[in-house]
């Protein structure tokens, strides 16, 4: 058989495989007929592919009651001991990592410091985080069904390349072929903030959103988006960097090399900095600033009032025009 028609059949099956299980994972327990509704999928191809599913170990049957007194139907469910995953979360000085079963129940967690910022150490870092954390689950390492890893900057996600990360000056890392070559799993690299909005969606206990924003402040400034369901990253994976959309081009010098950025003036360390100045020298962390705020200081209010009114601002511009340029 032709090689790319080859390739096509199985990419096509990989894609109806993760369209069935993220079905049966969402509705919970579902029949085949009702699979087939919902995923536009054929008869055949949902009793093949579930075939295949329970085979493996990822999915169980299940017959139910029928109250008509017909024959029950049999159901299917997702089975979370059939797989574990682990997801990493890359900072400025460590990474912290937790082991999941398939209902992202934390089966084990850890931490561990980075020694510094080269690539080259925080691969063998993250390599060794991934194996205290199969080690102290206990799970046999051929059932590690994949690895996130979530990570500050533009992230291209597609083709898991770290295009630029502010904190530690990589660019044009391919992050997620050195690791796969390493771990022998699939492995998925993306901004940190599009990974929590991703957990937003997937977990959200209350009403499921289609469209929404998650955004946060810290260290950094981002900026997560879903639109129509899916997560929206832009052309080039920078789409929700709110925190390097430029307020005042005379500003402080910024960790991508920019002047003035929303981040460098309202983040964590920005406010610390400015409140040191203007309020007290004394001021250590941004607890200090708020602590101070609650009981009242002018200064200190006036400071996380200035930040909130900046933020609020340039979410407005950025959400109206300046998403798609990135
Ligand atoms: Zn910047």
């Amino acid at each position: 058989m032709n090689p790319i028609l080859r390739g096509n059949r199985a990419l096509i099956r990989s894609i109806n495989r993760s369209i069935l299980l993220n079905a049966i994972k969402t509705q919970g327990l579902v029949s085949r007929a009702a699979l087939v509704h919902i995923t536009g999928l054929s008869p055949a191809t949902v009793t093949a592919i579930t075939g295949r599913l329970i085979e493996e170990g990822l999915v169980f049957e299940k017959a139910t009651g029928d109250s008509t007194g017909g024959r029950p139907p049999i159901m299917l469910a997702l089975n979370p001991r059939g797989g574990f995953v682990i997801g990493i979360k890359l900072m400025e000085g460590h990474a912290v990592g937790a082991l999941t079963d398939l209902n992202a129940t934390i089966l084990a967690k850890d931490s561990i410091e980075l020694a510094d910022k080269q690539y080259e150490t925080s691969v063998e870092t993250l390599i060794a985080l991934v194996n205290r954390l199969i080690h102290s689950s206990g799970i046999p390492t051929k059932q590690l069904m994949g690895l996130g890893i979530g990570l500050a900057g533009v992230v291209d996600f597609a083709h898991g390349i770290v295009k630029q990360n502010p904190f530690f000056g990589w660019r044009n890392i391919l992050l997620r072929d050195v690791l796969e070559t390493r771990m022998h799993v699939p492995v998925y690299i993306d901004n940190d903030v599009n990974t929590l909005t991703l957990s937003e969606k997937w977990l959200n206990r209350g009403q499921p959103e289609d469209n929404f924003i998650v955004i946060t402040i810290g260290r950094g400034i981002g900026m997560g988006i879903v639109i129509n369901g899916e997560v929206y990253r832009g052309k080039g994976g920078g789409a929700g960097e709110l925190g390097h959309v430029m307020v005042d081009p005379n500003g402080p010098l910024c960790d991508c090399g920019k002047r003035g950025c929303l981040e460098s003036l309202v983040s964590d360390r920005a406010l610390v900095a400015e409140a040191r100045r203007n309020v007290s020298p004394d001021i250590a962390d941004l607890d200090d600033l708020i602590q101070l705020a609650s009981e009242g200081d002018a200064g200190a209010s006036g400071t996380c009032r200035h930040a909130a009114r900046e933020t609020n601002r340039q979410h407005s511009e950025c959400t109206r025009s300046e998403i798609n340029n990135y």
